[in-house]
C-alpha cells in the first residue's frame, strides 16, 4: 500500500465546481416532469432505492440526472457503513482494476481517478497498484455528497405490501416505525440480502464465541495462536484465511488444522440438502481428513496445496 501526503483539498473543490458545470452543461431536460402525487394528504415518493451501496448510489444519480427528483434512498447501516468495505470485506483492497469504472455514469469527473488524482495527483495514481478499499468507500461517500443524494441512514426497509396501483414500504428507524408510498421501488440491497447469512447446523450449533459467519463482526486479534477452519473455498474463505493471524503465520509444515477450535464459514449460499462440502487450505502440506471433528455435517475434506500457498 502506498503512503499518501494529506491532500489539501484545494483539488478536491476544482473537481466539484468540475462536476457542478458538467452537470450544469447536460441539464436535459430542465425542469423536473413527474406529476406530483399525494394519496390522503400524504406525498407519493416517485421512487423508494433500499440501500446505499454503489448500486443503490448509481440508481438515484441517473434518476436525478434525469430530473426524476422525488425520490429517497434509504440504507439500514450508518453513514459510511454500507457495503462491504468497511464491514465484512477482509482485503486491503479492490479486486477490480484501479480504472474500474460504473457509479460515476460516464462522467469523466466522477471516476474514481478523478477523485483520487484529484487529491493525490496522477504521479501518485499511476503508482498505485488497486484500490484501498477505504478509498473506495470515501470515494462512494464523496459522490453521495457532491451529487447531494438524497440519502437516510440508520433506517431499514421492513415490508412491502401493494397500495392500489402505489407500493407502500415499512421503514423503521432509531425512532420507530412509518409507511411510505411509492411509485416505484428499488431493491439495491446487495449480496446481504440477495440470500441469507447461513451456516450448516452443525457449525451453527456451536457456541457463538467458536464460530462466526464471514458476515459477523470477526475479532481476528482474538483468533491469534488458535486453530481455525476456513470453510468454503470462495473469495471470502480467501479473503478471511488471509486475514486470520494464525493462518498467515503457520509454518510450512503444518498440517491442516484439523481438529480446529473455531470455524469460520464463508459462503453466503444454501447448498443443496445432502450435498458435499469442501474444505480448502492455504498450506503446502497435504491434509489428512478427519471427519466429524468440526462439523459432523461436512462430508469431504479436500486441501489444495497449491491454492493461493503462501508457506
Ligand atoms: C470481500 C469482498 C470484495 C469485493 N471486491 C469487489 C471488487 O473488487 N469489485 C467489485 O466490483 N465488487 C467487489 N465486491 C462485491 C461488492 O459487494 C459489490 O460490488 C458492491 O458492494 C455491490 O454494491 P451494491 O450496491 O449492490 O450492494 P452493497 O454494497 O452490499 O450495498 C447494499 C446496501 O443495502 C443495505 N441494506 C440491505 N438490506 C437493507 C434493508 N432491508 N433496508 C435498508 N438497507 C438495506 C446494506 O446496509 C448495504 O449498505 C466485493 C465483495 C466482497 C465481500
Amino acid at each position: 500500500m502506498q503512503d499518501l501526503a494529506p491532500s489539501t483539498g484545494r483539488g478536491l473543490d476544482a473537481l466539484e465546481q468540475r462536476v457542478r458545470t458538467e452537470l450544469e452543461l447536460l441539464k436535459y431536460p430542465e425542469l423536473p416532469w413527474v406529476p406530483p402525487r399525494q394519496v390522503d394528504g400524504k406525498a407519493v415518493l416517485d421512487v423508494l432505492i433500499v440501500g446505499a451501496g454503489q448500486g443503490g448510489l448509481a440508481v438515484a444519480s441517473m434518476l436525478l440526472q434525469e430530473r426524476v427528483d422525488n425520490i429517497l434512498v434509504i440504507d439500514a447501516a450508518p453513514r459510511g457503513r454500507e457495503g462491504p468495505w468497511r464491514t465484512y470485506a477482509r482485503m486491503k483492497t479492490l479486486r477490480s482494476w484501479k480504472t474500474v469504472t460504473g457509479p460515476d455514469l460516464g462522467f469523466p469527473s466522477l471516476t474514481f481517478q478523478a477523485w483520487f488524482e484529484a487529491q493525490h495527483g496522477t504521479a501518485a495514481f499511476e503508482a498505485l497498484g488497486k484500490i484501498a478499499k477505504e478509498d473506495w468507500n470515501d470515494y462512494l461517500l464523496w459522490l453521495r455528497d457532491t451529487l447531494a443524494l438524497p440519502v437516510e441512514n440508520g433506517t431499514r426497509l421492513q415490508g412491502i405490501e401493494p397500495a392500489g396501483e402505489l407500493l407502500a414500504a415499512t421503514l423503521e428507524d432509531g425512532r420507530g416505525q412509518r409507511v411510505v408510498l411509492a411509485r416505484k421501488l428499488v431493491l439495491a440491497m446487495g449480496i446481504e440480502r440477495s440470500g441469507q447469512w447461513w451456516m450448516p447446523p452443525a457449525v451453527a450449533s456451536l457456541p457463538p464465541h467458536l464460530r462466526a459467519h464471514t458476515g459477523d463482526a470477526i475479532d481476528f486479534a482474538s483468533l491469534a495462536g488458535r486453530r481455525v477452519a476456513v470453510l468454503g473455498a470462495g473469495a471470502s474463505a480467501f479473503d478471511n484465511a488471509a486475514a486470520a493471524p494464525n493462518c498467515s503465520g503457520c509454518s510450512p509444515t503444518r498440517q491442516f488444522p484439523i481438529p480446529a477450535s473455531c470455524a469460520i464459514f464463508a459462503s453466503s449460499t444454501t447448498p443443496r440438502a445432502g450435498a458435499s462440502c469442501t474444505i480448502y487450505c492455504r498450506f503446502a502440506k497435504p491434509c489428512r481428513r478427519r471427519p466429524g471433528t468440526v462439523a459432523p455435517a461436512i462430508e469431504t475434506f479436500t486441501c489444495t496445496p497449491a491454492a493461493r500457498g503462501t508457506n
